[in-house]
């Protein structure tokens, strides 16, 4: 960091302001105000509005102190400069002698004091309570600007910030990095007048546009938020491209096969997505694609057909699986599927011994074809000789830290990145601007789509005689138990009663449980005599949230759904209505509710497209949850609002592209503004 560009303050100070994450003047430049009051205007009292912010000039009339019900200080005060001005109560709930007595000297000469603050009908008459004011003394001009008030901390006050921040702006280099005909035709002013604007606005801006944002001065800065995300994701992008990889050219033989050999055919969507994928398997740089598609939609076969072109093009494959049980079903699938071509499928998973895990990791590195597992794939030694293709299930599930784990095994493979969580195209195109992303948008024909009720717990024997009914009917159900996030102990001790009670209410019916302290072996037995109709309720915890397909079975209970996340529901929900049956989900609730979980089981009850409840979803909780382990190390967007700022994140990438082919200086300026030292931590 150059030295020049450090905050000039005492260190106690500078150790505060980083706590805000501010450590140079163009942090402090980018600090901008929550919000403004407006100190450019007196008001008489007797004018004055009720419950708005406003500003009165006043003299002080009476100074009391009442100590019952609770100590507090009462300043009465009148309009200045009116002989019979209509009289205001100040109300202090908590204050300092010093002050008590600086309002006294204030009342016996007779100084003005200005006051800010919202007036309300009293019981004897208009106060304010807490009150902010200042005794006037020579310095009585109303000051040209609204007021910022700035996020802050503790022991920060907002005068201190807003003198540093005004210094900062007359110091720091505020140079333009976009050209001025296009930020006009663009309606967006220049950098330097946005911010100036922003920190110290004329009373004339509208107040109201200022605080919700839609002023010319912050779409501006909301630009530039959203344009440095851009370069420094995109730059990430191209620097992996200049990277090799293996070009996987091959005749189709392997993929037609397997084609013929399925009993149904692909959608247009996966056809659409598969010749996406097979065309940059044979380009000679890695694949970054993210491959979406709501759950149900049919990623593995698209995943499968792009390890066809691998396998055929002499290199090998790794499939990844967060949990052991999805890597379990995803290799007894895929075993399914290419056993008949020929092509080995392998599994090392938690459950194997010491020695096959290492006959197993040889043969990794020797002569396997397709490799399926959770991320010990990459964790341990497995040190593939010619991997070309890695496939990465359920991606959101994965760190930052297991998928730069990824990139450095292989020498640079294809990765083919697969998630269940839909996410907003705005959304996308702004955190995942440093992959290409393919979207499955059709299920496949013949679903019926999954009915979603809602009960209270006080119904719970309804619930059950469901399960019963439904399992008369030849179908399977399952029964998950609640989330307990403080304690898996807790969790387990859950899944436990609620596996007792149903055996002993439905006696007669075989009850399986499956949770996440089993070891790898037990779960796979319990899930292998699910998927074999052995176990007509499986009870599970959230083990069972991703990627297992059982399409007989046809039953959802979720006890506590007012526990749940928005995508963990629908991920649920998603287990069932994979087969030709009726299926349904119901979400057993307790009271009371609170009102973010009201609104949650709400829209999972009336909506069943995924995207729209990915929308809802960052209406409700904002971005950094919904892109979930891939934020750490990545700095949020503070100002763009991505449902709202749609238009910018268009315009970002477009001028972005442009930047990064033309204009490396501009480019390196913006992100030096932008991010400073932070950069780093993007280049994952
Ligand atoms: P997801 O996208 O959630 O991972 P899966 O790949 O597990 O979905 O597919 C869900 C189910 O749909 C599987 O049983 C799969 O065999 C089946 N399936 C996939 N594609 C089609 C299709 N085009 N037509 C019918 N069934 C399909
Ligand atoms: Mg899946």
């Amino acid at each position: 960091m150059p030295v020049a560009d450090e905050i000039d303050a005492p260190p106690a100070l500078r150790s505060r302001l980083r706590k805000l994450g501010l450590e140079r003047r163009d942090d402090l430049v980018l600090h901008l105000p929550l919000r403004y009051e407006d100190e450019t205007q007196l008001v008489a009292i007797g004018d004055a509005p009720i419950g708005v912010p406003l500003q009165v000039e006043v003299l002080v009339r009476e100074v009391s102190v009442r100590r019952a019900p609770r100590r507090q200080l009462l300043v009465e005060v009148s309009d200045a400069g009116v002989a019979e001005g209509n009289r205001l109560l100040l109300r202090f709930l908590s204050f300092y002698s010093s002050q008590q007595r600086a309002l006294e000297v204030a009342r016996d000469q007779q100084l003005r004091l200005r006051v800010f603050g919202e007036i309300r009908n009293g019981l004897g008459g208009p106060e304010m309570v807490h009150p902010r004011y200042r005794v006037l003394g020579d310095d009585q001009a109303l000051p040209a600007s609204l007021t910022p008030v700035y996020p802050t901390t503790a022991g920060l006050a907002q005068s201190a910030l807003r003198k540093l921040i005004a210094r900062a702006i007359c110091t720091a280099d505020l140079a333009e990095w976009l050209d001025a005909a296009w930020c006009s035709s663009h309606a967006l002013p220049s950098f330097a007048a946005a911010v100036r604007l922003l920190h110290s606005p004329p009373p004339e801006a509208s107040a109201v546009a200022l605080q919700c944002r839609r002023h010319p001065a912050w779409r501006r800065v909301k630009f530039d938020e959203l344009l440095a995300q851009q370069l420094s994701l995109r730059r990430a992008y191209l620097a992996r491209r200049r990277k090799g990889a293996p070009v996987l050219l091959a005749s189709g033989r392997l993929a037609k096969g397997l084609q013929a050999a399925l009993p149904f055919t692909l959608t247009g969507a996966q056809r659409r997505v598969a010749a996406e994928i097979a065309a940059d398997l044979a380009q000679p740089y890695p694949m970054q694609r993210l491959l979406q598609g709501d759950v149900g939609c049919g990623k593995t076969i698209v995943a499968a057909l792009a390890v066809c072109q691998a396998i055929e093009a002499g290199y090998q494959a790794a499939f990844m699986a967060p949990t052991e049980i999805l890597a379990e079903q995803h290799h007894l699938r895929l075993r399914a599927w290419f056993a008949p071509l020929g092509v080995e499928v392998l599994c090392l998973s938690g459950r194997l011994g010491a020695g096959a895990r290492r006959t197993l990791q040889r043969q990794a590195a020797g002569t396997a074809q397709l490799v399926v597992g959770t991320h010990a794939l990459i964790q341990e030694e497995v040190g593939f000789t010619r991997l070309g293709l890695v496939i990465v299930d359920e991606q959101h599930r994965f760190g930052v830290v297991q998928r730069l784990d990824l990139r450095r095994k292989g020498a640079n493979p294809h990765q083919l990145m697969m998630s269940a969580t839909p996410i907003p195209r705005t959304v996308a195109m702004s955190y995942y601007a440093d992959l290409d992303v393919s979207v499955i948008d059709e299920l496949p024909a013949g679903r019926s789509p999954v009915r979603t009720r809602l009960f209270s717990d006080s119904r719970r024997e309804e619930v059950v005689a469901a399960v019963r009914a439904v399992v008369a009917e030849g179908r399977q159900a399952y029964w998950v138990c609640p989330l307990i996030e403080e304690s898996a102990k807790l969790e387990l001790q859950a899944a436990l009663e609620s596996w007792a009670a149903l055996s002993s209410e439905l006696a007669d019916l075989r009850i399986g449980l499956v949770h996440g302290r089993l070891r790898g072996q037990e779960k796979a037995a319990v899930m292998a005599a699910f998927v074999a109709g052995e176990i007509d309720v499986l009870v599970a915890t959230t083990v069972i949230e991703v990627g297992v397909d059982v399409p007989n079975a046809s039953l959802m209970v979720i006890e506590h759904a007012e526990r749940f996340g928005l995508a963990q529901l629908h991920q649920l929900r998603g287990r069932v209505g994979r087969g030709a049956h009726h299926s349904a989900c119901v979400l057993l609730y307790q009271q009371p509710l609170s009102s973010t979980a009201r609104a949650r089981l709400k829209i999972i009850f009336e909506q069943t497209d995924g995207f729209e409840i990915a929308r809802l979803d960052l209406q409700l909780r904002g971005p950094g949850e919904l892109v979930g382990s891939r934020q750490s190390g990545m700095p949020l967007l503070r100002y763009a609002d991505l449902e709202v700022d749609g238009d910018l994140v268009e315009l970002a990438q477009q001028m972005a592209a442009q930047l990064l082919r033309d204009d490396p200086e501009r480019v390196a300026g913006h992100l030096r503004r932008w991010l400073g030292c932070r950069e780093e931590l993007l280049k994952v």
